[in-house]
């Protein structure tokens, strides 16, 4: 193909050249085009999770990005945050450049590591792990987990990820012991002695993490997960419903529960299964129409 921007042959709809070019001018890359007001939106805010940024906000991130790549001093912090927000949300803008997947992890490495504090280290191990580097992300934050509740749930997610649950659990009574009420903690926890094969018990613990926060789908949905484990597909077929109930979009929810109800035959329920996922958005008409050919059979 050839580049949109100068014609040169490409692979990629923008050339490296101009990738690189547009990487100089506008480092986080986007540089317009998500605006959808001029609300003031508060970049410094580490709880906010943009999903969608405002116009302004984008062209001071790419000011400040740009002369932090020049060897200035800028707010590093704020900097890799938003780049790994970035990769974490907006990286399939990258299939359009010449400029890696990794592009913006790069970005964020690159400001992270310029941060001395612990703050900054988090960060880095944070991208160790979008970069497959576990054992990196993992030594980092055994050294500073106990500073931050932050910093000690992610590293619980690590160890979980490495197989390490013994390890993840007991950092997470540590912490619960000190804070019992803690409901992302118990989701933690739960999630911790899933992976560790133990499903009666995960299945009690996700049960509390609902006492807590009955509306919280993906409790439901891990919990059906470990009746499925336990071999009570009963259970697991009304805690999965109930997982789409309270978010109509979860995908994997409804397809366990076709799973479950096609394997017994129960065409009726799965077709309706699928037209509430259907009502949800989902384009499911040729599978409609194979139930109901299986159900005139
Ligand atoms: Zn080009």
């Amino acid at each position: 193909m050839k580049c949109i921007i100068c014609g040169r042959e490409s692979s990629k709809p923008i050339c490296e050249v101009c990738s690189r070019a547009i990487a100089m001018d506008f480092p986080f890359i986007l540089h317009r085009g998500m605006a959808l007001s001029d609300d003031r939106s508060n970049l410094e805010d580490e709880n906010t999770q943009h999903s969608i940024l405002f116009q302004h906000d984008l062209q001071r991130l790419n000011e400040m990005a740009k002369r932090a790549l020049n060897g200035e001093a800028e707010n590093f912090l704020l900097l890799a945050r938003y780049a790994i927000l970035f990769h974490e949300n907006f990286s399939f803008f990258l299939n359009n450049f010449e400029l890696g997947e990794n592009y913006y992890l790069s970005l964020a490495k690159n400001f992270a590591s310029r941060e001395e504090g612990d703050y900054g280290k988090f960060l880095l191990a944070k991208i160790h792990m979008y970069m497959g580097e576990m054992e990196e992300a993992e030594e980092i934050m055994s050294k500073i987990w106990k500073k931050d509740r932050k910093f000690a749930m992610f590293y619980g997610e690590i160890l979980v990820k490495g197989g390490k649950w013994g390890r993840a659990i007991e950092i997470y009574n540590e912490l619960l012991a000190k804070s019992p009420d803690d409901k992302e903690l118990w989701m933690k926890m739960a999630d911790a002695i899933y992976a560790s094969g133990n499903y009666e018990e995960a299945e009690r613990t996700y049960l509390r993490v609902l006492q807590y926060d009955q509306n919280n789908a993906l409790a439901w949905y891990k919990r059906g997960k470990c009746l499925i484990n336990a071999g009570k597909w009963g259970g697991a077929l009304q805690s999965f419903q109930t997982a789409t109930r309270k978010d109509p979009t979860m995908k994997d929810a409804y397809e366990e529960m076709l799973k479950i109800l096609m394997e017994r035959g129960m065409y009726s329920r799965a077709l309706e299964t699928l037209k509430k996922m259907k009502e949800a958005g989902f384009n499911v008409d040729e599978r409609i129409a194979e139930v109901e050919e299986a159900m005139r059979a």
